[in-house]
C-alpha cells in the first residue's frame, strides 16, 4: 500500500476537477439558454432541478402549458450534484418520526419514501432514461457501539410498519464492506443508486418531448400576484405571466424568495470521486455496491459509481459550498476516505464538488400553497426519490387534488433570526460535532 501524507492529499486535491462528476461523465443536455421566453403559459416552474423537471412532466401530461426558469443550467442546483442515492432515507429517520407523530404517521411517511423510489423506477422505464438506475439496498453504518443499538431498533420499528430490513452484526459485515471502521449495519433493499446526471438531463428530454419550455440562463427576481389566478414572473429575459406559479427552487432559494429564504436553511455538503477502481479491489471494498451512510450527525455517504469509482461525500464543514470551501472540504473528505478504507489513501481523486442542501428546522420537506403560488422545497438531504415525487404530487396538487401532498398538515413557521444568510452554521456546526464525540 503507498504511504498517504498531507503533501500527497494536497498534490491530489489540486489535480481534481472542481465539478459535479455526475453533470460532467452524462451526456451533454441540449442547451436552453438562448429559448425564448414566453409571454404567457398556464404554469410557470421556477427552478430547473428534479422538483422543477418532474412537475413540468407531469402537469404537460394534464395538458397545461408550463415554462420551466432556470437561472443557470438544468440540473445545475443540487439535483446535479447529489450523492445519487434514492433511499428511503427519512432525514430523521424512522424513529424519531415514530416519537415526533407516532407509528401510525410515520408509517405514512415512510410509506412516502417508498412509492417515491417506485416514481423514480417507472419514470426510468416509461421515459427510457438510461441512468443506471439499480435497487442495490441501502447500508447503514454503525460508526459507534451504541449506534448499532439503534440501528437494532429501527429493524423492529420497521418491521412494525411493515418493512422488512436485515441487520448485519459486526462480525459479519465483511460480506458488505471491506472497512473495519464499523460496529453492524443495517440493510434496507429498497433503496436503489442512479446516475443522477443523466436522470436529470433525462427528465429535461421527457419535459421537452411534452412541449414544456425550458428556459436556462433566466433569473427570476421577482413573482408578484396582478389579480386571483393572474401572475407576473420577473426574469432577467423578461416576464412570462402565468394562471399558476410553482417555485421550486429548494436550497438555492435566493432574493426573489424571501418568505422561502427565511425557512430554509442551505448548508454545504461535499464530494470526492476516485479514479475507476480494478474490479477486484471493488469486490474487497463495496462488494454489494449499496448505498452507505454512516450514523453520524457529521456523516460519510460513499457508493461506487457505475463506472467503478469511489464516490465518498459528507458534511465535511459546517460552511456553504464555493470552490474555496469546496477544495477544503474535499482534503477532509479524501482523508475521510482513506481512513475508512486505507486502500483507497493512494488513489487519485479526479472530482470534487459542493452543493446546497435544502435543510429545514423540522428536517422534513415542505410544501402546498401561499399567497397564490405554490412550493414545495426542504427535501433536509433526501430529495432525489422525494423531490421527484413531489414533482408529480404537486402537478396533481395544481390540478385540484390537496390531499395529493403528503406534507400538507406540517406547519412551517420562519426560523427565528433567520433572514437569510444562515450567519449561525459554525455553531450548528460545533453542536452536532459535539453530539458526535458524546453519542
Ligand atoms: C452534495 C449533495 C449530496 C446529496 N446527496 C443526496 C443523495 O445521495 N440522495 C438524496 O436523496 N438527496 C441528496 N441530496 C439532496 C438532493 O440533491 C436535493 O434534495 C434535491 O436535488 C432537491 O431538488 P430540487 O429540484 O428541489 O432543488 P435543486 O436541484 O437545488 O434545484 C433548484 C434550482 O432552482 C434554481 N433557482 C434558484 N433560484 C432561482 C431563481 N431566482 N430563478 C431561477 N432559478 C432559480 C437553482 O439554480 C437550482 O437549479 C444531496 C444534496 C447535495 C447538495
Amino acid at each position: 500500500m503507498r504511504t498517504y501524507t498531507y503533501a500527497h492529499i494536497v498534490g491530489k486535491v489540486h489535480a481534481m476537477r472542481q465539478i459535479s462528476y455526475w453533470l460532467d461523465s452524462a451526456p451533454a443536455g441540449v442547451d436552453y439558454t438562448s429559448a425564448a421566453i414566453p409571454r404567457q403559459v398556464d404554469i410557470a416552474v421556477i427552478g430547473g432541478g428534479l422538483t422543477g423537471l418532474s412537475a413540468a412532466v407531469h402537469l404537460a401530461d394534464t395538458g397545461a402549458t408550463v415554462a420551466v426558469l432556470e437561472q443557470h443550467k438544468l440540473g445545475w442546483g443540487a439535483s446535479g450534484r447529489n450523492g445519487g442515492m434514492c433511499t428511503t432515507g427519512m432525514a430523521i429517520g424512522l424513529l424519531e418520526a415514530i416519537r415526533r407523530y407516532g407509528v401510525e404517521a410515520a408509517r405514512g411517511l415512510y410509506g412516502q419514501y417508498d412509492a417515491a423510489i417506485n416514481l423514480v423506477e417507472k419514470l426510468v422505464a416509461e421515459e427510457g432514461i438510461d441512468c443506471d438506475f439499480r435497487r442495490s439496498g441501502k447500508l447503514t453504518l454503525a460508526s459507534k457501539p451504541a449506534h448499532y443499538d439503534r440501528l437494532r431498533e429501527t429493524h423492529s420499528a420497521l418491521a412494525e410498519i411493515g418493512y422488512e430490513a436485515t441487520l448485519v452484526p459486526r462480525d459479519g459485515l465483511s460480506a458488505e464492506i471491506g472497512s473495519d471502521t464499523y460496529w453492524g449495519g443495517l440493510v434496507d433493499p429498497l433503496g436503489a443508486g442512479l446516475h443522477v446526471g443523466k436522470f436529470v438531463r433525462g427528465l429535461a428530454g421527457a419535459a421537452d418531448r411534452r412541449g414544456v419550455q425550458l428556459i436556462e440562463d433566466a433569473t427570476v427576481t421577482a413573482v408578484s400576484r396582478v389579480s386571483g389566478q393572474v401572475h407576473d414572473v420577473r426574469s432577467s429575459r423578461g416576464t412570462v405571466r402565468a394562471s399558476q406559479v410553482l417555485l421550486a427552487t429548494s436550497g438555492y432559494s435566493g432574493r426573489a424568495v424571501p418568505r422561502y429564504r427565511r425557512r430554509i436553511v442551505p448548508i454545504g455538503s461535499f464530494v470526492i470521486v476516485t479514479e475507476p477502481l480494478p474490479r477486484e479491489l471493488i469486490d474487497e471494498l463495496m462488494p454489494t455496491r449499496r448505498m452507505a451512510a454512516d450514523t453520524k450527525n457529521l456523516l460519510f455517504y460513499f457508493r461506487i459509481t457505475p463506472d467503478d469509482r469511489m464516490l465518498f461525500g459528507g458534511r465535511a464543514r459546517f460552511a456553504l459550498s464555493n470552490p474555496e470551501s469546496d477544495l477544503k472540504s474535499g482534503r477532509i473528505l479524501q482523508r475521510g476516505m482513506a481512513s475508512v478504507f486505507p486502500a483507497l489513501a493512494g488513489s487519485r481523486v479526479d472530482y470534487t464538488w459542493g452543493g446546497l442542501v435544502d435543510m429545514t428546522r423540522d428536517q422534513l420537506p415542505h410544501a402546498g400553497e401561499h399567497d397564490g403560488h405554490f412550493y414545495s422545497m426542504g427535501y433536509s438531504g433526501h430529495g432525489v426519490q422525494m423531490a421527484t415525487y413531489m414533482g408529480s404530487q404537486m402537478a396533481a396538487v395544481m390540478s385540484g387534488d390537496p390531499s395529493a401532498n403528503p406534507w400538507r398538515e406540517f406547519p412551517w413557521p420562519a426560523i427565528p433570526g433567520h433572514l437569510g444568510r444562515p450567519w449561525f452554521l459554525p455553531f450548528v456546526g460545533a453542536y452536532y460535532r459535539m453530539k458526535d464525540r458524546i453519542s
